[in-house]
């Protein structure tokens, strides 16, 4: 995914904006990384650059 993408991303749970922390950047995309909540203290993972923004699963 491409970082100004970040911008327009949020949470699903909380709708709270992302914080982006990148471990790893190719030709302008994010390749993996992590989307922090602050609200919810969760990681969303990116890899292979797909956000994976799925709701933590709660049961
Ligand atoms: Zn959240």
């Amino acid at each position: 995914m491409r970082e100004s993408l970040v911008k327009i991303l949020a949470c699903p749970v909380c709708k709270s904006s992302l914080s982006l922390v990148t471990k790893e950047i190719e030709d302008d995309e994010i390749v993996s990384g992590v989307l922090h909540c602050p609200s919810c203290d969760h990681d969303y993972l990116i890899e292979n650059t797909i956000p994976n923004l799925l709701p933590p699963e709660k049961e």
